[in-house]
Protein backbone atom coordinates (compact mmCIF):
# COMPACT_ATOMS: atom_id res chain seq x y z
CA UNK A 1 0.00 0.00 0.00
CA UNK A 2 2.96 2.29 1.13
CA UNK A 3 5.67 3.29 -1.09
CA UNK A 4 8.55 2.63 1.04
CA UNK A 5 11.39 3.39 -2.04
CA UNK A 6 13.01 7.12 -1.99
CA UNK A 7 14.02 7.47 -5.71
CA UNK A 8 15.81 9.95 -7.34
CA UNK A 9 12.52 11.87 -8.31
CA UNK A 10 11.26 11.66 -4.83
CA UNK A 11 14.42 13.28 -3.89
CA UNK A 12 14.14 15.96 -6.01
CA UNK A 13 11.04 16.96 -5.21
CA UNK A 14 11.79 17.23 -1.38
CA UNK A 15 14.13 19.82 -2.44
CA UNK A 16 11.79 21.55 -3.92
CA UNK A 17 9.19 21.57 -1.12
CA UNK A 18 12.36 23.18 0.83
CA UNK A 19 12.66 25.64 -1.47
CA UNK A 20 8.53 26.69 -0.70
CA UNK A 21 9.05 26.40 2.97
CA UNK A 22 12.04 28.85 3.13
CA UNK A 23 9.83 31.33 0.61
CA UNK A 24 7.39 31.08 2.97
CA UNK A 25 10.02 32.22 5.77
CA UNK A 26 10.73 28.86 7.14
CA UNK A 27 14.52 29.92 8.40
CA UNK A 28 15.61 27.49 11.32
CA UNK A 29 18.23 25.06 9.35
CA UNK A 30 17.69 22.10 11.60
CA UNK A 31 14.32 22.02 10.76
CA UNK A 32 14.92 22.64 7.14
CA UNK A 33 17.40 20.03 7.44
CA UNK A 34 14.68 17.38 9.37
CA UNK A 35 12.24 17.85 6.71
CA UNK A 36 14.31 17.28 3.95
CA UNK A 37 15.45 13.84 5.55
CA UNK A 38 12.13 12.79 5.63
CA UNK A 39 10.55 10.82 3.08
CA UNK A 40 6.56 12.76 3.45
CA UNK A 41 5.34 10.46 -0.15
CA UNK A 42 5.69 7.11 1.96
CA UNK A 43 3.08 8.19 4.55
CA UNK A 44 0.83 8.60 1.83
CA UNK A 45 -1.73 6.51 -0.26
CA UNK A 46 0.03 6.01 -3.91
CA UNK A 47 -2.63 8.28 -5.38
CA UNK A 48 -0.81 11.20 -4.16
CA UNK A 49 2.50 10.07 -4.54
CA UNK A 50 3.02 12.84 -6.95
CA UNK A 51 2.00 15.44 -4.44
CA UNK A 52 3.84 14.24 -1.74
CA UNK A 53 6.14 17.32 -1.85
CA UNK A 54 2.92 19.71 -2.30
CA UNK A 55 2.79 22.00 0.74
CA UNK A 56 -0.38 20.71 1.38
CA UNK A 57 -2.22 18.67 3.91
CA UNK A 58 -3.44 15.26 2.44
CA UNK A 59 -6.19 12.69 3.80
CA UNK A 60 -5.17 9.71 5.90
CA UNK A 61 -8.57 8.48 6.66
CA UNK A 62 -10.24 8.05 9.15
CA UNK A 63 -11.48 11.86 8.39
CA UNK A 64 -8.00 12.80 9.67
CA UNK A 65 -5.03 14.49 7.93
CA UNK A 66 -1.47 14.52 7.33
CA UNK A 67 -0.45 17.77 8.08
CA UNK A 68 0.44 20.45 5.67
CA UNK A 69 4.96 20.55 5.39
CA UNK A 70 4.66 24.50 6.39
CA UNK A 71 2.83 23.47 9.85
CA UNK A 72 5.14 20.97 11.00
CA UNK A 73 7.93 23.10 10.27
CA UNK A 74 6.36 25.99 12.51
CA UNK A 75 5.26 23.95 14.99
CA UNK A 76 8.64 22.49 15.36
CA UNK A 77 10.29 26.00 15.69
CA UNK A 78 7.87 27.22 18.20
CA UNK A 79 9.08 23.77 19.90
CA UNK A 80 12.55 24.80 20.28
CA UNK A 81 13.87 20.86 20.20
CA UNK A 82 17.02 20.28 21.23
CA UNK A 83 18.72 17.09 21.14
CA UNK A 84 18.00 14.86 23.10
CA UNK A 85 14.72 16.41 25.17
CA UNK A 86 12.00 14.21 26.23
CA UNK A 87 9.09 14.74 23.96
CA UNK A 88 5.46 14.06 24.10
CA UNK A 89 3.39 14.57 21.08
CA UNK A 90 -0.13 14.43 20.77
CA UNK A 91 -2.01 13.22 17.75
CA UNK A 92 0.40 10.61 15.77
CA UNK A 93 -1.65 10.66 12.76
CA UNK A 94 0.64 9.45 10.30
CA UNK A 95 3.45 9.82 11.58
CA UNK A 96 5.55 12.23 9.80
CA UNK A 97 5.88 14.92 12.56
CA UNK A 98 6.83 12.12 14.85
CA UNK A 99 10.13 11.62 12.21
CA UNK A 100 10.89 15.21 12.06
CA UNK A 101 10.74 15.45 16.02
CA UNK A 102 13.25 11.95 15.88
CA UNK A 103 15.73 13.65 13.09
CA UNK A 104 16.08 16.48 15.44
CA UNK A 105 17.03 14.41 17.73
CA UNK A 106 14.32 14.49 20.26
CA UNK A 107 13.26 11.09 22.09
CA UNK A 108 9.38 11.05 21.36
CA UNK A 109 6.43 9.58 23.24
CA UNK A 110 3.47 10.08 20.62
CA UNK A 111 -0.37 9.06 21.43
CA UNK A 112 -2.93 8.58 18.83
CA UNK A 113 -6.70 8.15 19.78
CA UNK A 114 -7.69 6.15 16.52
CA UNK A 115 -7.04 2.68 16.55
CA UNK A 116 -6.75 1.66 13.26
CA UNK A 117 -4.40 5.16 12.03
CA UNK A 118 -2.80 3.89 15.31
CA UNK A 119 -1.97 0.50 13.76
CA UNK A 120 -1.43 1.31 10.74
CA UNK A 121 1.45 4.40 11.11
CA UNK A 122 3.37 3.04 13.88
CA UNK A 123 3.72 -0.64 12.01
CA UNK A 124 4.94 2.05 9.00
CA UNK A 125 7.25 3.72 11.00
CA UNK A 126 8.60 1.03 12.38
CA UNK A 127 8.79 -0.72 8.85
CA UNK A 128 10.52 2.80 8.22
CA UNK A 129 12.91 2.57 11.01
CA UNK A 130 11.98 5.05 13.01
CA UNK A 131 12.17 4.43 16.69
CA UNK A 132 9.43 5.99 19.33
CA UNK A 133 7.42 4.90 21.81
CA UNK A 134 3.71 4.62 20.39
CA UNK A 135 0.78 4.47 22.67
CA UNK A 136 -3.30 4.55 21.28
CA UNK A 137 -5.34 6.47 23.88
CA UNK A 138 -6.53 9.72 24.54
CA UNK A 139 -3.65 11.97 24.68
CA UNK A 140 -6.03 15.40 26.44
CA UNK A 141 -4.90 13.13 29.77
CA UNK A 142 -0.75 13.52 29.02
CA UNK A 143 1.31 10.12 29.59
CA UNK A 144 1.84 10.39 33.04
CA UNK A 145 4.06 7.37 33.33
CA UNK A 146 6.78 8.76 31.21
CA UNK A 147 5.97 12.83 32.69
CA UNK A 148 7.88 15.26 33.07
CA UNK A 149 8.06 15.95 29.15
CA UNK A 150 10.82 19.13 27.96
CA UNK A 151 8.51 19.25 25.17
CA UNK A 152 4.85 18.80 24.41
CA UNK A 153 3.20 18.68 20.97
CA UNK A 154 -0.31 18.99 20.20
CA UNK A 155 -1.40 18.54 16.61
CA UNK A 156 -4.96 18.43 16.83
CA UNK A 157 -7.26 21.60 18.08
CA UNK A 158 -8.30 21.66 21.95
CA UNK A 159 -10.72 23.60 23.32
CA UNK A 160 -8.34 24.84 25.90
CA UNK A 161 -4.98 24.01 27.20
CA UNK A 162 -5.23 21.05 29.07
CA UNK A 163 -4.33 21.11 33.03
CA UNK A 164 -2.91 17.68 33.00
CA UNK A 165 -0.44 18.80 30.20
CA UNK A 166 0.63 21.73 32.42
CA UNK A 167 1.32 19.26 35.01
CA UNK A 168 3.90 17.06 33.34
CA UNK A 169 5.62 19.93 32.02
CA UNK A 170 9.04 20.09 33.08
CA UNK A 171 10.69 23.42 34.36
CA UNK A 172 11.78 25.44 31.48
CA UNK A 173 9.52 23.19 29.43
CA UNK A 174 7.19 23.98 26.15
CA UNK A 175 4.21 23.08 25.08
CA UNK A 176 2.72 24.00 21.41
CA UNK A 177 -0.83 23.44 20.95
CA UNK A 178 -3.86 25.00 18.76
CA UNK A 179 -6.56 26.26 20.65
CA UNK A 180 -10.09 26.82 19.26
CA UNK A 181 -12.99 25.57 17.39
CA UNK A 182 -12.37 23.44 14.35
CA UNK A 183 -9.96 24.50 11.85
CA UNK A 184 -10.26 28.05 13.44
CA UNK A 185 -7.76 27.59 16.53
CA UNK A 186 -4.79 29.90 17.93
CA UNK A 187 -1.40 28.54 18.00
CA UNK A 188 0.00 29.15 22.03
CA UNK A 189 2.95 28.20 23.30
CA UNK A 190 3.11 27.67 27.16
CA UNK A 191 6.15 28.07 29.02
CA UNK A 192 7.01 27.12 32.35
CA UNK A 193 10.26 28.68 34.08
CA UNK A 194 12.37 26.68 36.38
CA UNK A 195 10.16 27.75 39.36
CA UNK A 196 7.12 26.34 37.55
CA UNK A 197 5.31 29.97 36.31
CA UNK A 198 3.55 29.50 33.27
CA UNK A 199 3.13 32.04 30.32
CA UNK A 200 1.31 31.92 27.51
CA UNK A 201 1.99 33.69 23.51
CA UNK A 202 -0.20 33.60 21.02
CA UNK A 203 1.82 32.69 18.11
CA UNK A 204 -0.90 33.07 14.99
CA UNK A 205 -3.66 31.62 13.34
CA UNK A 206 -3.62 27.34 13.10
CA UNK A 207 -6.65 25.05 11.54
CA UNK A 208 -6.05 21.58 13.21
CA UNK A 209 -8.99 18.74 13.46
CA UNK A 210 -10.12 18.81 16.28
CA UNK A 211 -8.60 17.57 19.69
CA UNK A 212 -10.80 14.44 21.30
CA UNK A 213 -10.75 12.70 24.60
CA UNK A 214 -11.84 14.03 27.71
CA UNK A 215 -10.04 17.50 27.95
CA UNK A 216 -10.26 17.62 24.22
CA UNK A 217 -14.00 18.52 22.24
CA UNK A 218 -16.99 15.90 22.55
CA UNK A 219 -16.75 13.82 19.32
CA UNK A 220 -20.90 14.37 19.08
CA UNK A 221 -20.42 18.04 18.78
CA UNK A 222 -18.08 17.34 15.30
CA UNK A 223 -19.38 14.18 13.70
CA UNK A 224 -23.22 14.77 14.22
CA UNK A 225 -23.70 18.02 12.40
N1 LIG B 1 0.92 14.76 13.61
C1 LIG B 1 0.20 14.21 12.48
C2 LIG B 1 1.04 14.05 11.26
O1 LIG B 1 2.22 14.38 11.28
O2 LIG B 1 0.49 13.54 10.28
C3 LIG B 1 -1.04 14.98 12.15
C4 LIG B 1 -2.08 14.82 13.16
S1 LIG B 1 -3.74 15.03 12.63
C5 LIG B 1 -3.78 16.70 12.12
C6 LIG B 1 -4.49 15.01 14.25
C7 LIG B 1 -4.47 13.64 14.90
O3 LIG B 1 -4.85 13.78 16.28
C8 LIG B 1 -5.44 12.65 14.29
O4 LIG B 1 -4.77 11.50 13.88
C9 LIG B 1 -6.43 12.36 15.43
O5 LIG B 1 -6.92 11.04 15.40
C10 LIG B 1 -5.56 12.62 16.64
N2 LIG B 1 -6.26 12.89 17.90
C11 LIG B 1 -7.41 13.58 18.11
N3 LIG B 1 -7.71 13.59 19.43
C12 LIG B 1 -6.73 12.91 20.06
C13 LIG B 1 -6.47 12.56 21.43
N4 LIG B 1 -7.29 12.92 22.41
N5 LIG B 1 -5.37 11.84 21.71
C14 LIG B 1 -4.52 11.46 20.72
N6 LIG B 1 -4.72 11.74 19.41
C15 LIG B 1 -5.80 12.46 19.09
Amino acid sequence: MFVIEDTYRQQGLRRGLLRILKEKGIDNPEVLGAIGKVPRHVFLERAFLEHAYDDKAFPIGEGQTISQPYTVARQSILLEVQKGHKVLEIGTGSGYQCCVLLTLGAKVFSIEYNQNLFRTYTNLLQRMGYNATFRCGDGSLGWPTYAPFDRILVTAGAPAVPDALIAQLAPNGIIVIPVGADRQQRMLRIRKDAHGNITSEDCGEAAFVPLLGENGWDKTSFFNR
